[in-house]
């Protein structure tokens, strides 16, 4: 474990990713994303939509148009591809909560902890599901969307607007992620970040975005979130 430039962890609140942390929704995002990417004209495949993870949509298609053509999309195709990549979601089973988050996210709050979210997503299939999925746990201004920041992760940004909100400096909160940029975006914060691989890319892809500790799954933190949660409150405290 390595601290990101303070001396010792004041922990009060947790701060989650959506999509892959406490949904599981990314095998639908993959499946969507690629789809409309495809018929768009985008060498686009599932893999590139996990190595994308936690971008906005905008800034999927922004980078993706200029790697394959060399040119900013237009306004235009970008609201034209993110609908058709949210229509196209909204006609699939509904996603499943990710097991073992809602226990996490219990187990936090019962520490005393403020659990907020933080997602790039601005998918309102999903979002609206938030309360129902997740009852009474996240106070709605402590939700932090792609439509609350312009640049979105791996920027730091949509990290600091909830410690803002929350009031919380980085050495008061952790972040769980399941993505690389995502990740990246974390410790940009200032934050310790927790990874859990979810997904399809290897653990070393989270570790060297700099996730401070991997976990396999989110059942595996739950697990062991009782013995992680006793070592951040004494850890990098001097003796
Ligand atoms: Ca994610």
């Amino acid at each position: 474990m390595q601290l990101q430039g303070y001396e010792a962890l004041q922990l009060r609140a947790v701060l989650f990713d959506m999509d892959g942390v406490l949904f599981d929704s990314m095998p639908y995002h993959a499946r969507a994303w690629s789809q409309v990417m495809q018929e768009a004209g985008y060498d686009f495949g599932p893999t590139d939509v996990y190595m994308n993870e936690g971008r906005t949509g905008s800034s999927t298609i922004t980078t993706a148009s200029l790697a394959q053509r060399g040119t900013v999309p237009t306004q235009e195709e970008i609201d034209r591809l993110c609908k058709a990549k949210c229509d196209l979601f909204a006609t699939y089973p509904e996603t499943p909560r990710m097991p073992g988050a809602l226990e996490l996210v219990q187990q936090v709050k019962s520490c005393g902890l403020t659990p907020m979210i933080v997602t790039g997503s601005g998918t309102p299939t999903l979002l609206n599901r938030i309360q129902e999925n997740f009852p009474s746990l996240f106070e709605p201004n402590h939700i932090i969307t792609s439509f609350n920041v312009k640049r979105g992760k791996p920027y730091p940004d949509p990290y600091l607007l909830a410690l803002e909100r929350g009031g919380f400096r980085p050495d008061e909160a952790i972040v769980v992620e399941n993505a690389p940029l995502g990740v990246q975006a974390g410790v940009a914060a200032g934050m310790f970040t927790i990874a859990v691989n979810t997904g399809p890319l290897k653990d070393e892809v989270l570790s060297e975005a700099g996730a401070s500790l991997v976990y396999p799954s989110m059942p595996t933190l739950s697990k062991e979130w009782t013995t992680l949660h006793k070592a951040l409150l004494t850890f990098g405290r001097k003796a």
